[in-house]
């Protein structure tokens, strides 16, 4: 029996930044980019505690472009990407989790401009291109589902993962996932969402979520085992 140690490298997107602030907090002066900030400072200790490599798309109270942002994300070799993000609804009634993967209509319709846009149309490279996108894509839905499954648990809300168009996860070529971690404008919830013993439980969730997604079996490196 061989055992390959694979290296995990995640690449996590704290959502908004700067003077965009994302949805206001239940107290005053709290905004959702401190809030996707600090549970993700939290899901970057988590997984390097597991001996992960882990990117920031930002570290700090950072104005991002989304060219910029996907440009940080895109410049790694990463094994998956996690946007946070917290989310507001209507009448403030709404709570719990939300997981997204980009909508398969968008993949598809990526996947053949890659082709098309390839040096030989209809050639190896355009092919392999759209393929690497429906493999992503399967690969985000396996990744959402770790992911979402052990969130809901911890912190009830949606059953299953959604699909969307954000277009933080639009042209990702490593498995990506927006996390909605919970509303931030409930009363009950958004308060919650404040404390750092729930951001830490929220990213310890996604944290093992993305680490079993990863096959890991134990702390520092992946295996993969071939008989
Ligand atoms: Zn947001």
């Amino acid at each position: 029996m061989i055992t390959l140690m694979l290296a995990l490298t995640v690449v996590i997107d704290p959502g908004h930044g700067g003077s965009n602030t994302g949805a206001p907090g239940r107290r005053p002066g709290t905004y959702e980019k401190q809030v996707t900030l600090s549970v993700a400072r939290m899901l970057k200790a988590r997984l390097q505690e597991s001996g992960a490599t882990v990117v920031m798309t930002r570290d700090r109270d950072e104005y991002l472009t989304l060219r910029e942002r996907s440009r940080r994300a895109n410049g790694h070799a990463s094994t998956c990407f996690v946007s946070l993000h917290g989310n507001a609804s209507p009448d403030h009634s709404r709570r719990g989790v939300e997981t997204y993967v980009l909508s398969r209509e968008v993949t598809e319709v990526e996947a053949r401009r890659a082709r098309v846009q390839s040096s030989e149309p209809a050639g190896a490279a355009g092919l392999l291109a759209e393929l690497a996108l429906i493999e992503a894509h399967r690969a985000s839905v396996s990744l959402a589902q770790a992911v979402h499954g052990r969130l809901y648990e911890a912190r009830g809300g949606a059953r299953q993962v959604k699909q969307a168009t954000y277009d933080v996860l639009s042209g990702q070529t490593a498995p990506a996932i927006l996390v909605e971690i919970g509303f931030l404008d409930h009363p009950l919830e958004g308060v919650e969402l404040l404390e750092p013993a729930v951001q830490a439980e929220v990213a310890e969730n996604i944290a093992a979520g993305v680490l079993e997604f990863a096959g890991y079996q134990r702390p520092g490196l992946a295996q993969l085992q071939i008989p």
